[in-house]
């Protein structure tokens, strides 16, 4: 028989990991099931400047650690595993993972959100031969070569700075005339003589043989296809896709209630409509997708998930 856990935490991102280490301070047997590395998204990015109390030239990967190791100490087991099925109908909830079932009183989903593809052809092919989603881990392979950032959100425009520390050049490259960033993160842009911009525009294809060397952008005002091939000297280019998040709620759809993007609905609680399952972090339908924000929704999501218990189990 598996081992019936207080709580399974799915996801070990900040959201995660925070609600770990507030359900094992409180003394809940508590197990975090992550399916890739630790730390979800925040360890794709070099600069977390606006994490309160962050030490000075913290970066996503060192933040986690910390974090990690923070869970790790109050008692949290973590295991590596890609669930499968979660049985919500019960009072005891089933987590079915490729290797083992795990049982638990309750359970917080923090599956977090995955990069959002171009879509085009040949960035399947591609990805990992110049086409990637992480500056942090690839952008020192771009030493010397010119890169193109994708989108014109937050992320677009500070890892197109970021990439300026390796790239001879940094192209973003957006499908309207206008960023989306923050105005004093598209300023830093602006300023940034290593920085151009190409606009109105979109990645039709990306083309190369085991590696890319050419992209084909389409003006979306005038329909033109302009090719950009490699410089000779390079033999290629990066492109780097930065076009926002989908939430990661496959396995949820049908069972718990979701807006129309596929973020999960719950109330300010962390609460979904299932009695023992909570919602936090970035999976969550919510107005503000910060690493702040995440460890905030696992906190909360974690004392829930004790009253819960208590409730239900304990009387
Ligand atoms: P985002 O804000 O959703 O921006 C996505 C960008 O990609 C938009 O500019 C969008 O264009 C473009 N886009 C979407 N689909 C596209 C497609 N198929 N082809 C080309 N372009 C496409 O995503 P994000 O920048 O990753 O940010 C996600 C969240 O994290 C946001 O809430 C952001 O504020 C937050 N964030 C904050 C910070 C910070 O505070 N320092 C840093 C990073 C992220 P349109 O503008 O035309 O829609």
């Amino acid at each position: 028989m598996s081992k019936l856990y207080d709580v399974i935490i799915i996801g070990g991102g900040p959201a995660g990991l925070s609600a770990g280490l507030y359900a094992a301070r409180a003394k809940m047997s508590t197990l975090i099931i992550e399916k890739d590395r630790n730390g979800g998204q925040i360890v794709t990015t070099e600069d977390v400047a606006n994490y309160p109390g962050g030490i000075e030239e913290e970066t996503g990967p060192s933040l986690v650690a910390r974090m990690v190791e923070q869970s790790d100490r109050f008692g949290a087991e973590r295991i590596k595993g890609k669930v499968l099925d979660v049985d919500m109908s019960g009072d005891i909830k089933i987590v079915k993972c490729e290797e083992a079932t795990y049982e638990a009183k309750a359970v917080i989903i923090a599956t977090g959100a995955s990069p959002r593809k171009i879509g085009c052809p040949g960035e399947k092919e591609l990805t990992g031969k110049g086409v990637t989603y992480c500056a942090t881990c690839d952008g020192a392979f771009f030493t010397d070569l010119e890169v193109f950032a994708i989108g014109g959100g937050d992320t677009a425009v500070e890892e197109a700075m970021f990439l300026t520390k390796f790239a001879r050049k940094v192209t973003i490259v957006h499908r309207r005339d206008e960023l989306r960033a923050a105005k004093s993160i598209q300023e830093k842009a602006f300023n940034n003589d290593k920085i151009d911009f190409i606009w109105n525009s979109e990645v039709a294809e990306i083309k190369g043989d085991g590696i890319v060397e050419s992209v084909v952008f389409k003006n979306r005002e005038t329909g033109e296809l302009t090719e950009h091939f490699a410089h000779e000297d390079d033999g290629t280019f990066g492109i780097f896709v930065f076009v926002g998040y989908i939430p990661q709620t496959d396995l949820f759809k049908g069972k718990l209630e979701m807006d129309k993007t596929g973020y999960i609905k719950t109330d300010e609680e962390m609460a979904t409509a299932i009695p023992g399952i909570f919602a936090a972090g970035d999976v969550r339908q919510k107005s503000l997708r910060q690493v702040v924000t995440a460890v905030a929704d696992g906190a909360i999501a974690a004392v829930q998930a004790e009253k819960y218990i208590d409730n239900k189990f304990e009387h």
